[in-house]
């Protein structure tokens, strides 16, 4: 499961995750009864480290400033994180044109 530009999702949305992604499966309860579904998932994820996108870039400055950095990246609840098993960081591949 491809989540890309993870931080445009509402908050809500990526909060509900938590638990299929911890117990591995989907718990649907309503008044007739209770039914589970399998949900063992490979997560993966993308997301800018900014709203401008070039934070931290060694060719572009970030246009952002540090609160808005921040505010963007804390868009992902701290629970939702440790959930996640790796988290990397990409840094902007050069293109190197040979003729
Ligand atoms: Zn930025």
């Amino acid at each position: 499961m491809f989540f890309d530009e993870l931080t445009e999702f509402p908050r809500a949305v990526l909060d509900v995750l938590r638990q299929p992604l911890e117990d591995r499966q989907i718990t649907i309860s309503r008044v007739s009864g209770t039914i589970q579904y399998p949900a063992n998932v490979l997560f993966v994820a993308a997301m800018n480290p900014c709203v401008c996108g070039y934070y931290k870039d060694q060719e572009k400055p970030c246009t952002c400033s540090l609160m808005d950095v921040k505010r963007y990246q804390h868009k992902l609840s701290g629970p939702l994180l440790d959930r996640i098993d790796v988290i990397l960081e990409i840094p902007r591949e050069s293109l190197h044109v040979v003729l």
